[in-house]
């Protein structure tokens, strides 16, 4: 727990309406597509020369990214001269994150990092991303005087609310997500803070083997080194897996985090008896409503026929690598960053996130009558899932233009 008195933070308030409103025109001038407006408008569907694209009913940018986007242009607007840092990528697109930058908005970590925390002054503006941050970085730009422009989205506080509740309670966290990622290290923090523990499982596989340690036992040296750097300062496993929580990163499969909580329980169950089974075992879906959203309208897309599928988003970006693999479960399925990755009818780029690299597949656009299906992550914007589609049409020699009548 930290022991340095933060002073009160300063948060600047730029969601008046009248801020807002000068900023949503410029928003809009970035990602705004009216050809995606009008596919949305016909049914999500275009179809032209043997080609017909379908989208799925919901893709995109969700709620918690179109506010902090708005929240970063508005800091510009209102601070036009002044130094404003943002303590990482403020959503996992990397056109997004150009943008940003290009507003002479200078980043405090990752590759393009300008500036380290520690240089930062009283007054300076600090914009926290999306997906939040830790404890310990939040009280030390508090402590140095620094003003918020706090983006974190509503569902990712709510996480933060059920694992600080398990920490209030002295029961660990399991927190099914990667831990690697911004939102489940700022999440994790959260149950620290209030001197609790916790635990990232990513794969079942991982679930599996925790399951086995809680009722069989095993190596505490084994255990830790398996999971090193996916737990809390002290953590000991044949301490702190007798009484459970599970939480997730809000962008996680559904179906895969909802296994995870059915073997703990199980193991629990099974090491406690049923009786008991409340007393040592919690469980609270934690996915964000736009991530559930989007999942089950891809789900939908993948009942009808199609010939292959198309999912957009940056590569680091959580739910749309989920997007991702429900595809591949399916039908060819390529992930790619934006539309120049599709070199011609006969080449394409995209992400393998098995491997972790972009990889090229021949011969992935078949003639003749096709359907392809695009969906696109929470941090996609319509302007980029255009060009895809633009692309699509132009590899067949048909404008999307004369088609629509688009501009
Ligand atoms: S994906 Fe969910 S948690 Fe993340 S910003 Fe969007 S709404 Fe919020």
């Amino acid at each position: 727990m930290s022991t340095e008195a933060p002073s009160t933070p300063q948060k600047i308030n730029l969601r008046r309406p009248d801020i807002m409103e000068a900023v949503q025109a410029q928003v809009l001038s970035h990602y705004r597509s009216e050809l995606v407006e009008r596919i949305r408008a016909n049914g999500n569907v275009v179809s032209a020369g043997g080609l017909t694209v379908k989208l799925a009913k919901e893709f995109g940018f969700c709620y918690g990214v179109e506010r902090a986007i708005d929240l970063a242009y508005a800091a510009r607007k209102v601070f036009p001269n002044q130094p404003i840092y943002i303590l990482g990528e403020i959503i996992h697109n990397p056109e997004v994150n150009d943008q940003i930058r290009a507003m002479g908005i200078k980043s405090l970590s990752g590759k393009e990092k300008d500036a380290d925390v520690d240089d930062l002054k009283k007054d300076d503006i600090v914009i926290i991303p999306a997906f939040g941050t830790e404890v310990a970085t939040r009280e030390k730009l508090q402590a140095k005087g620094c003003r918020f422009v706090d983006t974190t989205c509503g569902d990712v506080m709510s996480v933060w609310k059920r694992v600080r509740q398990y920490s209030n309670d002295r029961v660990t966290s399991i927190i099914h997500g990667k831990a690697w990622h911004e939102e489940t290290k700022a999440t994790s923090s959260q149950t620290t803070n209030r001197g609790g523990h916790y635990l990232v499982v990513f794969t079942l596989a991982e679930t599996d083997y925790v399951c086995n340690f809680i009722l069989k036992g095993g190596s505490k040296e084994e255990f830790l080194n398996k999971f090193k750097g996916a737990y809390s300062e002290g953590f000991d496993p044949d301490v702190h897996l007798q009484a459970i929580g599970v939480a997730n990163q809000t962008t996680m499969l559904r179906g895969e985090t909802e296994e995870v909580q059915r073997r703990l329980r199980n193991a629990m169950t099974e090491k406690y008896g049923t009786d008991k089974v409340e007393q040592h075992f919690r469980f609270f879906d934690t996915i964000c409503g736009a991530t559930q959203d989007r999942q089950d309208a891809l789900e939908k897309l993948l009942r009808v026929p199609i010939n292959l599928l198309l999912v957009i988003g940056g590569y680091n970006s959580s739910n749309t690598s989920h997007l991702a693999e429900m595809g591949e479960a399916k039908l060819p399925t390529y992930f790619i960053k934006n539309a120049a990755k599709m070199v011609s009818d006969k080449v394409i780029f995209h992400y393998n996130q098995h491997i972790g690299k972009e990889v090229e597949t021949s011969d992935w656009l078949p003639s003749g009558n096709i359907t392809v299906g695009i969906t696109a992550g929470a941090s996609c914007p319509n302007n980029l899932i255009e060009d895809t589609i633009r692309r699509l049409f132009e590899l067949r020699g048909i404008s999307v233009q004369d088609l629509l009548g688009a501009k």
